[in-house]
Parts: structure tokens; sequence; C-alpha cells
């Protein structure tokens, strides 16, 4: 077992069973021993693969509409460019190596914003990324206060810490983290029980359930969220969202964890797997309702993805590959944009300032009152 399971059975032995959240939070960020510390985790030769790892096209789409979103509502003013959990700097590199031919864009950037607790991953980006003007951060709340900021958070969402709550017959209960008598971990019903209508607000109490149900609840995603909102707000700009989840209100326990491209038991190898769950849209959507902004969608990848010219794009990359190589190029864009991979279970949420436009991949109708 890991050193990481030691502490929890520590802390588990002195405090009691941990929520779900504090267990995903600790796995994921524990100083020196949580998942996000270790060296391989993104990647072919990691635990699991993301949009930008797959291909280069997502990554320049994303540059290319942030791009146009700047010469569409500030051509030439400055800004702060932010990406929530930068992975293994991919994305951003083949975001900024598409931007370079948008005439000012490269000098409007004030600086590159990454927003990353892992001390690893910070390593790898500050080596892939040379040459950019970037500045390093832990926290949303250290990002300018004196700049639009144009953010972009792929996969991040979903790593960050949600609660669980089984119905149960005596209304809801919280699903926790204890160990058994042989030091296992083992999930465990929290014996005070909450009354089903802590759930209207979740838009929850009228969609049926049997006993047994799992719903989960992120407080830490929503708060986070509302903080990014009341940024723009204030400061104007766009921030995109891509993650796979959910825009309808549902029971689902969704919790998984993978290790080398395997789910695996997500209490077996704490700080060795990643843990993630999806992320429930409307609580986004509701979370920023009164922040002033406009909210946009979220609609699926591949629909988002083919609006910003996607295949354009392939079709280009693919005159001026070899055979095997253009292969490749197509299998990526598919699994991108094909409802079967992750087209429409990947989906994407905008927020533009007060004012500004529709951004680029949306529709008028496709904005949220
Ligand atoms: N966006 C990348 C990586 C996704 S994995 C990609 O698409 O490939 C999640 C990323 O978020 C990792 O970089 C991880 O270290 C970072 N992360 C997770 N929780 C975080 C938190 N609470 N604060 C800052 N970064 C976090």
């Amino acid at each position: 077992m890991s050193r990481l399971a030691d502490i929890l059975r520590r802390i588990i032995d002195s405090h009691g069973p941990l929520d779900v959240g504090q267990f995903m939070a600790l796995c994921a960020a524990h100083r020196g021993a949580g998942y996000y510390h270790r060296r391989e985790t993104i990647g072919l030769a990691g635990d699991f693969v993301t949009a930008p790892e797959i291909s280069q096209t997502f990554g320049e789409l994303l540059g290319l509409a942030l791009a146009a979103f700047w010469q569409q509502t500030r051509p030439g003013g400055p800004i702060a460019l932010v990406e929530l959990g930068p992975g293994r700097g991919t994305l951003m590199t083949d975001l900024w190596r598409a931007t370079s031919r948008v005439p000012g864009f490269h000098a409007a950037v004030r600086a590159v914003h990454l927003v990353e607790i892992s001390s690893s991953l910070r390593q790898l980006q500050e080596r892939t990324l040379r040459g950019l003007p970037l500045v390093f951060h832990e926290d949303l709340a250290e990002l300018p206060r004196d700049l639009p900021l144009y953010l972009i958070a792929n996969e991040f969402f979903d790593s960050l810490p949600m609660r669980q709550f089984v119905r149960t017959g005596r209304g809801l209960q919280e699903r926790r983290v204890a160990t058994d008598e042989r030091g296992r971990f083992a999930f465990v019903l929290d014996p005070r029980p909450l009354p089903l209508a802590s759930l209207e607000t979740a838009g929850l109490a009228e969609v049926p359930a049997g006993p047994g149900a799992v719903v989960e609840i992120a407080p830490a995603r929503e708060a986070l969220v509302a903080d990014l909102a009341a940024r723009i707000a204030a400061q104007g700009g766009l921030a995109y969202i891509l993650d796979y989840g959910f825009d309808t209100p549902r029971w689902a326990d969704t919790l998984q964890a993978v290790a080398r491209h395997r789910r695996v038991d997500p209490l077996a190898m704490p700080g060795e797997a990643d843990l993630s769950s999806h992320v429930d849209f409307a609580a986004l959507l509701r979370a920023t309702r009164d922040s002033g902004t406009r909210r946009f969608g979220p609609i699926g990848q591949g629909r988002f993805l083919r609006r910003l010219g996607i295949e354009t794009r392939l079709a280009t990359l693919a005159a001026r590959a070899g055979a095997a190589e253009r292969t490749g190029l197509e299998a990526g864009v598919r699994r991108l944009i094909d409802p079967a991979a992750m087209g429409t279970l990947f989906k994407v949420l905008a927020i533009a300032g007060p004012g500004e436009d529709v951004p680029p991949g949306f529709t008028d109708d496709e904005e949220r009152p």
C-alpha cells in the first residue's frame, strides 16, 4: 500500500470517516504523496489521455477562437491568457503556435497565467513552454485583477472534489470513506440523514430515484466557477470550460479512478490513480446565474469543434502528411468529435463578459437566461 494510504488511515482513525470530497482532495493534492505530485500522469506513458494529447487541432482551434473573440471585442487591447490545470502543456503549445499568425495577439498577451497545483507538472510545463511569458499560480484568486481574462479549462473541473449522498429509507445519507477491521478502505453511510428536500435547488427532488441511488454535489466546483464568473463580469473576457459530464439533473454514481488507462476501484490505490467524476453543467450554470456574465451552452464538444472548423483544419494537415501520419491525424479528430467517443459526452460551456459578443463556436439561441 502507498504512503498516502497510511496517511489517510491515520486521518480516519483520529477524525472519523472522510467525505468523498475530502478523500478526492487528499488523493489528488496531498503535499508529497498526492496523485498530482507524481511524475507521469497524463499521456500515453501515464494514466489517462486528454483531448490535447489526442489531436493538435484541439489547442489550435481553441486558441484561434480566443484570438477571434479578442479581435472582435477589443482589437489590440491587453489581456491575460489563462489556463486552469494545463497538464503537460500541450494545449498551450498548440494554442500559442496557432495564434502566432494573428496580428498583435501575442503582443497583447501580457502574460500566460497557469493555475497548477502539481509541482511535477509545473516543471514539465516550464520546460515545454519555454519562451512564453509564464506566471504560475496555485489559485484563481492570484490572477491579475486589471485585465480581461481569456481562459481555458479542459478536464479541470472533473478533478475537483465532489460529495456523494445516497437515497435511503431515512432520506439522504452522505457516503463516507472509512477503514474496515483489516485496514482496507470501504464506503459507509453517515448515520445522520438529511431531508430529501435539500435536493430541491439541484432540481432533483422531482427526479424519481430508488433506494441506493446516488447524487453528487460539488461545492468546490460551484465556488470556483462562481469566482471565475465574478472576475469575467468585472474584468471582461471569455472562458471556455470543457469537460465530460451531463446537463440535466440526474442520480448517478460517477466517481471513477483510472490508472494505466484502466478503470480501477476508487478506494484501492489512493494517490496512485486519477480520481474524477462527471461534471454537472446545470450546477455550474446555477452557480453563475446572477453573475452578470453571458453564459452559453453547454453544447457537445463535437458540434463545437465542427463549428470552429476542425474538418477544414484536418484537411490542411492531412494534405501535408504522409499516408501513415494522415491515418493518425484522422483517427484523432474522429475521436474528439464522434458521438460514440468524445463528441457528446464531452461538453463546452462559455462565459463571456457583460455586453460582449457571442463566443466563437456558439449561436445566439444557446445563451442561457
Ligand atoms: N488540461 C490538461 C490536464 C487535465 S488533468 C489536459 O487537457 O491535458 C487536470 C489538471 O488540473 C492537472 O494539470 C492537475 O495537476 C490540475 N489540477 C487538479 N486539481 C487542481 C487544483 N485544485 N488547482 C490547480 N490545478 C489542479
